[in-house]
């Protein structure tokens, strides 16, 4: 339901985590049943998640019972169910590879119950009642293919069906976030030595009015200094520069 992603330079830090619920909390007029986070942290083999159903601040208790480490890049989820009750666990990011990667979705994968048998055929095991659960898989997958994580998003973004925007971490990389959208929107916020992705403007409003709308069927590679847009093939692609001019600053 509501998206967003942040990535910055600066060393390991409360920043990205900061940012994400920042972001959580101004799209809460969307609606939502559930809610979380996935972080990337240096030298750190796994991503470290938090998700609870209900409120932002049934997540936020949880993150104060138990604090998430210092981080560099991070998504944050807020989550309208559609496909498996609002639980703890079908809240979204959900994690594949060992608890390497996490992604989270907004829509609908409507190809995933074949999806999901070929997964299941391969051994892969599901935490989840999702809809959204085998993107993480097929991304898991597609990344030890490749090593890409660009590539594998858009090799994922190339076999789902339905409506998506999708973003992703890894922990191999926690200087990126990843992000795809067909059918449902994602916008990239420009920072200084930061860089912000969402739903919509209001993810980032707080933090930067730079922003660049990626256009129907993009994959988008933020980095602290650096936005990289594609189609689903990998050729180059662009987005719409402008800058937000309401006043979201209340
Ligand atoms: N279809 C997904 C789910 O039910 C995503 C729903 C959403 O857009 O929040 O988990």
């Amino acid at each position: 339901c509501g998206i967003v992603g942040h990535v910055t330079s600066q060393q390991p830090s409360g920043r990205t985590l900061e940012v994400l619920l920042e972001g959580l909390g101004r799209l809460e007029y969307r609606g939502y049943d559930s809610a979380g986070v996935a972080l990337a942290v240096p030298d750190t083999p796994k991503v470290a998640t938090a998700k609870r159903a209900g409120k932002l601040a049934n997540l936020r208790a949880a993150l104060e019972q138990h604090p998430l480490p210092a981080a560099t890049a991070g998504i944050g989820h807020t989550r309208w169910a559609t496909h498996g009750a609002p639980t703890d666990v079908n809240a979204h990011p959900h994690v594949a590879d060992g608890g390497r990667l996490a992604l989270i979705h907004n829509g609908i994968v409507e190809n995933f119950v074949p999806l999901k048998a070929e997964l299941l055929a391969e051994g892969v095991e599901f935490a989840s009642e999702t809809d959204t659960e085998v993107a993480a898989h097929l991304l898991a997958r597609e990344y030890a293919a490749s090593g890409d994580l660009t590539a594998a998003l858009r090799g994922v973004a190339r076999r789902l069906e339905g409506t998506f925007t999708l973003l992703a971490v890894h922990a191999d990389h926690p200087d990126v976030v990843v992000g795809a959208r067909h059918d449902s929107p994602l916008v990239v916020g420009l920072g200084e030595g930061e860089n912000f992705l969402g739903s919509d403007v209001a993810a980032f409003i707080a933090f930067t009015r730079e922003a660049l709308e990626l256009g129907q069927d993009q994959v988008v590679t933020i980095t602290p200094d650096a936005v990289t847009v594609t189609d689903f093939d990998g050729n180059p692609a662009e987005g719409r520069r402008y800058t937000v001019d309401w006043d979201a600053s209340a």
